[in-house]
């Protein structure tokens, strides 16, 4: 049977691009040096990649799901100008108590729940227990231990002065070093894998 896919699950803000409070400005999408090499290189390596964010700005009443969109079609266009992929975006736009309803839920898409990666997963044919979570807060770290994947913490966006407060596998300087770490992982399986040890 087959064991599925790995995947690789990215935080966006503060991981893929530049941190900014509540990002509803397709303008002011701005990548993190090396983020699109990062992508690509995965893509290369035949890994599936998906970001998943909290959008809560959403219920807040601060942007709208619109917004979110048109951000999303803005840093696909800059990955996609470095030959970089996203295989599925997925965002929670929901908070448990702010706004009107249906924004103000308790889901179980919002990070630490690991509601948008089960839907990947299943929707891509993932093996969530071999796949990787990236991002800058400890939320991330949260959602990939939850959902038993690997997890690297970067040190863009809020990375530094969440690292003291959380365990993640690994920590790396940005999502270009995350990726280094997780190609190294990879292919050490290949190899032992082929060695049939
Ligand atoms: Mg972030
Ligand atoms: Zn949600």
């Amino acid at each position: 049977m087959n064991p599925g896919a790995t995947g690789l699950f990215l935080d966006r803000d503060g991981t893929i691009n530049v941190e900014r409070e509540y990002l509803s400005d397709p303008d002011r999408v701005e990548l993190i040096p090396g983020s699109a090499d990062a992508i690509r290189e995965a893509n290369e390596a035949g890994i599936r990649v998906f970001v998943v964010t909290n959008q809560a700005g959403v219920a807040r009443g601060l942007h709208s799901e619109a917004d979110i969109l048109a951000v999303h079609r803005r840093l696909e266009e800059l990955l996609s100008a470095q030959g970089a992929r996203l295989d599925a975006l997925y965002y929670c736009p929901h908070h448990p108590e702010f706004g009107p309803p249906p924004y103000r839920k308790v889901c179980n898409c919002r990070k630490p729940n690991t509601g948008m990666l089960r839907q990947a997963a299943e929707t891509y044919g993932i093996d969530l227990a071999s796949s990787f979570v990236v991002g800058d807060k400890c939320s991330d770290i949260e959602t990939g231990k939850n959902a038993r994947c690997g997890t690297v913490l970067v040190l863009t966006g809020y990375g530094r002065t969440e690292a003291p407060s959380c365990t993640a596998d690994h920590v790396a300087e940005n999502l270009f070093e995350a990726w280094k770490h997780i190609q190294k992982i990879i292919q050490k399986r290949i190899s032992s894998f082929s060695h049939g040890s």
